[in-house]
């Protein structure tokens, strides 16, 4: 076996020694076994922001130069920085506010709060919370959902720029069929969108999404304008909601008959490519999942909002059908979602499977939630995996996080079984730590920060 080499090394490189697993390729395609990388003692070297190597321990420190501190994680598991493909910030706090479905809990609690981001002090205040949770819950990348108003989206993103974050997102479109004062129209719609992506596009490590909540709050001419700056921006993403429940896809069969199901609505207006995510998909039909399979179209599945807001059962089945598999990432889709732990979202979409007769395997969630969101977004060549030459968003989990887990622990004989209890057993109690381009944010810290921000916020 050759000698591994390590390239070599400015003063501030610095390594992690622990337990690590990762996706080496998709493990619907190749099986868990082919696509998952695991290292019981690896090394991480990580310099100028990036991983520079990855791997057996024993092998690489023999190439590591003796003046490279290396710290050394017991009883931890190494694992990319976890990727949350759907999400909106804005409803950070009305998380858990339920009893409704998704019509009826839209207008009872979220345009309500959302209405509240025309103050760019309260959006600032609420981002800041925000990011600050997701970090300190292992995420380290999203695709986020603003509001309507510009004001929320410079929040957010001058937000993740401060704590130099990989985040997508962008400003809400909505022109119909919610409160006045959460309206715009095409036009100001298309304007404000454009206006954001000049400011913003290629800011740090920033991307613009093009974000029509839904064709139900958006008229044709508004899904129009958004196919226009999607023509006009072909670096920016694409996201919105789709078959999410019954009576939205029975009205969206009313607002467009002339289109041959809820997809084609988003087709008709050049939305949907291998930029674009679409939260839910719940009750699609064969004819729409080809077509996400035909157009490169991700769907992120939201286990824990649709169990919430009692949508549906994912169907595992349809979106990887052989022959046409269709790509998936998973989401926490939090205020309908009701946790920001990916890990917690892996344990649901477990259970949201089981029930539909399906198994989804530890190994498979984790792709979700790693490399394959990253592939979803186009960043597989940037994050979501150890993989030298990467950013090194990384999350040390702790597998002795509480009493029942330390006990769990003595009976997990594979990594399988100890994926399985961090997704079962974990929530934010397991981040024992969290890389940002190399850099620990200090978890505990965080945590104390989030609490603060909680407590001040105004009600
Ligand atoms: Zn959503």
């Amino acid at each position: 076996m050759p000698s591994p080499v390590i390239p070599p090394l400015s003063s501030a490189a610095f390594a992690l020694r622990a337990a690590a697993v990762t996706l080496r390729a998709d493990p619907f395609e190749v099986g868990d076994e082919a696509a998952l990388h695991h290292e019981a003692d690896a090394l991480i070297v990580v310099d100028d922001g990036r991983i520079a190597a990855f791997g057996d321990h024993a092998a690489l420190r023999r190439a590591l130069p003796p003046d490279v501190p290396v710290t050394h994680h017991r009883d931890a598991l190494v694992v990319p920085g976890f990727i949350d493909a759907h999400v909106h910030y804005p409803q950070t706090g009305i998380i858990g506010a339920g009893g409704k479905r998704l019509i009826d809990w839209l207008n009872h609690y979220t345009f309500a709060a959302e209405g509240e981001f025309v103050d760019p002090l309260h959006a600032r205040h609420v981002a800041d919370l925000f990011l600050d949770a997701c970090l300190s819950h292992g995420t380290t990348t999203a695709s986020v959902y603003c509001t309507v108003h510009p004001a929320s989206v410079d929040a957010f993103f001058a937000a993740a720029e401060a704590r130099g974050l990989r985040m997508n997102a962008g400003k809400t479109l909505m022109d119909r069929h919610a409160p006045d004062f959460l309206l715009d129209d095409a036009q100001r719609g298309y304007d404000e969108s454009k206006a954001l992506i000049e400011r913003w596009r290629g800011r740090g490590r920033l991307g613009y999404v093009v974000t029509p909540r839904f064709a139900i709050t958006s008229t044709p001419a508004q899904l129009e304008a958004a196919g226009a700056l999607l023509a006009e921006h072909p670096d920016a993403w694409c996201q919105t909601h789709i078959a999410e429940q019954l009576d939205e896809v029975a009205w969206i069969a009313e607002l467009y008959p002339e289109r041959l199901d809820y997809l084609d609505v988003y087709d008709h207006y050049g939305l949907l490519g291998p930029r674009t995510l679409l939260g839910h998909g719940l009750h699609l039909g064969e004819r729409e999942w080809q077509r996400c399979h035909d157009s490169g179209t991700t769907v992120v599945h939201c286990p824990t909002s649709n169990a919430f807001l009692g949508s549906g059962l994912f169907d595992w089945a349809q979106a990887k059908k052989t022959g046409r598999p269709v790509s998936v990432a998973l989401a926490s889709d939090v205020g309908g979602g009701t946790t920001l732990s990916m890990m917690a979202t892996m344990g649901a979409a477990h259970q949201i499977a089981q029930l539909g007769g399906h198994r989804l395997s530890a190994t498979r969630s984790l792709h979700l939630a790693t490399r394959g969101a990253a592939r979803a977004l186009q960043l597989d060549d940037r994050i979501g995996s150890l993989t030298p030459g990467h950013e090194a968003d990384l999350v040390v989990l702790d597998l002795g996080h509480s009493p029942l887990t330390r006990l769990r622990m003595k009976r997990c004989d594979s990594i399988d079984q100890v994926l399985f209890m961090l997704m079962t057993m974990g929530d934010d109690r397991a981040i024992r730590e969290v890389y940002v381009m190399g850099r620990p944010i200090g978890v505990e810290r965080l945590r104390m920060a989030v609490a603060d921000d909680a407590a001040s916020a105004t009600a």
